[in-house]
């Protein structure tokens, strides 16, 4: 049985087709520049044999087209049939308060998505685009919806709440969502597995470090807490956002440089972060290589960085009353043993204790603890593709 995984963002479409028997993934490519010029579709065979096409590409229907055309081309594709592929699973960034799982989407679940536009403009329209195409392209074949946001369902009121008016609450649903739900859930999935124990009995905190940063308290398999809000501009700074901040600095920056709501947006989701402190870059590789090099901003943005990823690790190990577990996912937390490092120091009041090492990993899994820290370390590579098919193999056998 294979699965095929769509992820829409409004300009781009990545997707991966993945045999469930084997859990390989068997075709995988990317769908650049959709309703622009230069669009480019590029797909590889499981070998890793590239394939680029370039034509117009006016919009996601489209791009589906020529993705299910490379799937089954004789030369490159995948498959024979596209009647082999059994299901699709979409990412759907936005679930709000109506998903706590995935689902498979009919017209009620398709309503429940555009509900959620609201909350979240940017991201649920194209994922909509990627769904309605599915469902125009392969009639008949189930779609299931999986939400960034589901996971962290299962927060208490009082995460969730914010300290405003229980009345906005009600009217705007507004309220800590948080995302990345569905890597936090893969990579707790994952380590419990690695440590050897049901994740009934864990108390993990996973940190979920690439472009956007999120950071995840998850007790009994359950996330309590996550540091991504409303919107996923909460929390650590990352590479462009600026994460938390003092409400009253928006209110004064946007008097003082005369920006509208606008364009305050786009400076603190585009701007901010790690890059507007380095004014670097917003790529960790040339941040670290700048700061080695003795540019004081690029230190200065990482140190705030692992400062702020050392804190809302101490905030979760409160809240989860001890640390089984951290985890290291995404690209840099995959990747960067220096930034494990420095996130990690000085933590033995958690029983933390990195082996530097074992941390001289990149990219696969591993405990990077000493022997006999009573806490672990585990970097473990997020797989939010097979996550979103296994729940969608999960709903459609
Ligand atoms: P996204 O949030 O876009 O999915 P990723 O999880 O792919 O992001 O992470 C991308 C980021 O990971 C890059 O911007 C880079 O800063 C960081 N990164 C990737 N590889 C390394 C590395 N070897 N060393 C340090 N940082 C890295």
């Amino acid at each position: 049985m294979k699965i095929l995984v769509v992820n829409c963002g409004s300009s781009s479409l990545k997707y991966q087709l993945i045999d469930m028997t084997t859990k390989d993934t068997v075709g995988i490519g990317l769908v650049e520049r959709i309703g622009l010029e230069g669009a480019v579709l590029t797909h590889r065979t499981a070998s890793g044999e590239k394939e680029v096409i370039t034509t117009e590409i006016p919009n996601h229907t489209v791009a589906i087209e020529l993705v299910l055309k490379a799937l089954v081309s004789p030369t490159y594709g995948a498959v024979n049939d596209l009647k082999e592929i059994a299901a699709v699973g979409h990412r759907v960034v936005h679930g709000g308060e109506n998903f706590a799982k995935s689902a498979i989407i009919d017209s009620a679940v398709m309503q429940a998505i555009q509900d959620c536009i609201e909350i979240a403009p940017l991201h649920n329209p194209p994922n909509i685009s990627g769904i309605e195409a599915c469902q125009k392209l392969m009639p008949g074949i189930p779609q299931v919806a999986v939400f960034d946001t589901a996971f962290h369902q299962t927060m208490p009121d009082y995460a969730y709440l914010y300290g405003l008016t229980y009345e906005l609450y009600e009217k705007y649903k507004i309220r800590r969502y948080g995302f990345h739900g569905t890597s936090h859930k893969y990579v707790s999935q994952r380590a419990a597995a690695l440590l050897g124990k049901p994740a009934e009995e864990l108390k993990l905190i996973t940190c979920h470090l690439g472009n956007g940063s999120s950071i995840t308290a998850i007790k009994g398999g359950k996330s309590i807490e996550t540091s991504m809000g409303f919107t996923p501009l909460q929390g650590l700074l990352m590479g462009t956002r600026s994460g938390d901040l003092d409400p009253a600095t928006v209110t004064y920056i946007m008097r003082k440089e005369n920006l509208s709501s606008d364009q305050m947006d786009n400076f603190l989701n585009k701007k901010c972060g790690v890059l507007g402190v380095s004014g670097v870059s917003s790529d960790f590789r040339d941040i670290e290589k700048a700061a080695e090099e003795g540019n004081y901003r690029a230190k200065i943005a990482l140190e705030i960085f692992a400062y702020q990823a050392k804190k809302y690790i101490g905030t979760y190990a409160a809240a989860l009353n001890g640390v089984d577990a951290i985890i290291f996912t995404a690209g840099l937390g995959e990747n960067s043993f220096t930034m494990r490092a420095a996130i990690c120091a000085n933590m033995s009041y958690l029983g933390v204790e990195i082996d530097e090492e074992k941390n001289k990993v990149r990219g696969v899994e591993a405990d990077v603890s000493k022997t006999n820290a009573s806490c672990r370390v585990l970097v473990i590579p997020t797989n939010e593709e097979l996550m979103i098919a296994l729940d969608t193999f999960e709903l459609t056998r």
